[in-house]
């Protein structure tokens, strides 16, 4: 049985590993020189950088794929727990560090804010619930198959659904509970793991933290791109075969079935398609004449982001792995960005420093920084006008919040903006997650990991179920291979 994977992002690699392990010749075209799609790396002037995500939760779903393929993943991929999440600074003044021991957290949040811990530690516990009873129903399982909800998980899920906070948004159920400003609005945050506005996203959304605070945060040996290389000699010794430099044309499509793709206008055929590039193009490019689900192609979608890549000649022990300076007002930083699509003038700025952990990635006594903030779509906007106007506020709130310089730090710079993600990876609008979550129903109208009406075509990846981020793909690929017949 011959599977074609369209698209070698992190979904696409463990599809393939999967589809291997089960069997299956399986053969991922990948339109860039490399593999990886937002998962990838560079460098500039002796700094490295790992060009899209940064932060690394559910280790274990990497460590599957390794088990998987009978290869003990110790030997080929390695990952350290952070001790420190992120460390959070405002414009007053505050600035706190969320450990990732839950009691360690609460004890730091009760030193700086004056929060009872019972309260934070009861947060985290309701996020662990949220986790325990609807992990396995919404993000092991395609939700549009009967069976999912003929199944234990739906039995589990609805014995505490009325805990879900299906009804409230993440700030309403945050509001609630937690109450002091600066700890509503960190947790508030975690929306944006989504690439979502947490005063529209449903407050079951809260069950984000418990990744981090309950599970943990780790960075990969390497760096982030190591995710990338080690999935990909993986597959390789499953004799999985990567074609690079081989933009997908067409998926053939005969009496409602899948039975292959076109690459350079040359017929490749195939037992199974699976797409793994955004869900959009892949109806718009590469099935002109086959019905589009309008419906969900048409969602809202997830934010995107300009990144400054900045080589800095200094060193600042007070920063951590991971960094966020906040925007004073966060429900105007979430209007502009999701209803007026507009620039913020006071964004909150993402700094994040993997030479801290690993020092090789930048020249000694200098530091890497990857400076990013959330920013509309690509909807063709005037980037340049806008990246030059970002990159002013970028400078003057980190050189006021840390009461340095930074312009004067800076010996290098590369710029990351929604036309280039969108260019690299095919992802509709530049968008990082598909669709946001800025619905109660989002979970739904995600695209599922089948083709409704066309058999044997299947689809993994940030843009369909059960969502973006790297955990969420590599579950895409999961519900994919077990849809899959053996
Ligand atoms: P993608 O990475 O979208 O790759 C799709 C691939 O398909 C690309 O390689 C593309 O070239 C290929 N392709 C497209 N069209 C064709 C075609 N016609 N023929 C052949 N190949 C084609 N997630 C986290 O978990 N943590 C983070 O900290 C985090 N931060 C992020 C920061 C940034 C700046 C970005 C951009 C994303 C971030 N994410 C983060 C999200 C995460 O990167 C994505 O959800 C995930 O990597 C998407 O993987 P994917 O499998 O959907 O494929």
């Amino acid at each position: 049985m011959v599977a074609r994977i369209i698209g070698s992002g992190i979904a696409g690699i463990a599809a393939s590993i999967r589809l291997a392990a089960k069997g299956y010749k399986v053969y991922v075209h990948e339109n860039n020189s490399y593999p990886g799609g937002k998962l990838t790396a560079f460098t500039s002037n002796g700094y490295r950088f790992d060009a899209g995500p940064s932060l690394f939760t559910m280790p274990f779903l990497v460590d599957e794929l390794f088990e998987i393929a009978g290869t003990p993943p110790k030997k080929f991929f390695n990952y350290t727990k952070l001790d420190v999440a992120c460390h959070y600074f405002w414009e007053d003044g505050v600035n706190l560090r969320s450990y990732t021991n839950a009691n360690t957290f609460a004890k730091e949040v009760e030193n700086k804010l004056g929060v009872d811990q019972k309260i934070l530690l009861n947060h985290l516990k309701d996020s662990a619930m949220l986790y325990e009873y609807t992990a396995d129903l919404f993000m092991k399982k395609s939700l549009h198959k009967a069976s999912t909800f003929l199944s234990k998980a739906t039995l589990k899920a609805l014995s505490k659904v009325h805990r879900f906070h299906l009804f409230d948004t993440m700030h309403g159920v945050n509001q609630k509970a937690l109450q002091e400003p600066h700890l509503v609005q960190l947790f508030n945050r975690y929306a944006t793991y989504n690439g979502s506005n947490p005063y529209k996203a449903p407050g079951i959304l809260n069950i984000i933290p418990h990744l981090e605070h309950n599970q943990g945060a780790f960075f990969p040996h390497g760096g982030m791109h190591n995710i990338t290389l080690s999935l990909v000699e993986l597959a390789k010794s499953l004799d999985v075969e990567f074609h690079f430099n081989e933009r997908v044309e067409k998926i053939e499509v005969q009496n409602k079935k899948a039975v292959g793709i076109w690459v350079n206008k040359k017929f490749q055929a195939a037992d199974a398609v699976v797409s793994n590039m955004d869900v959009v193009p892949t109806y718009r490019n590469l099935l002109k004449e086959q019905k589009a689900p309008e419906k969900i192609l048409k969602q809202e979608r997830s934010s995107s982001a300009l990144i400054f890549y900045w080589g800095i000649k200094n060193e600042f022990p007070d920063l951590d792995v991971h960094n966020i300076f906040f925007a004073k007002d966060y429900d105007k930083e979430f209007k502009a960005l999701f209803e007026e699509k507009t620039l913020h003038h006071d964004p909150t700025i993402y700094v994040h420093i993997s030479s801290k952990a690993e020092p090789n990635d930048a020249p000694v006594g200098c530091e890497n920084w990857f400076v990013m903030i959330n920013v509309p779509g690509n909807t063709g906007q005037n980037w340049d006008e806008w990246i030059a106007k970002a990159r002013q506020s970028i400078v003057s709130k980190l050189s006021r919040l840390l009461n340095k310089d930074i312009e004067s730090y800076i010996v290098s710079e590369d710029v990351l903006d929604p036309r280039l993600i969108e260019q690299r990876t095919s992802s509709y609008t530049g968008a990082l997650y598909g669709a946001s979550s800025n619905n109660r129903y989002a979970a739904f109208l995600r695209h599922p990991n089948f083709a409704q009406h066309i058999k044997a075509l299947y689809f993994c990846g940030g843009s369909v179920h059960p969502g973006g981020g790297i955990p969420l793909c590599l579950l895409s690929a999961q519900i994919v291979s077990d849809l899959l017949p053996s």
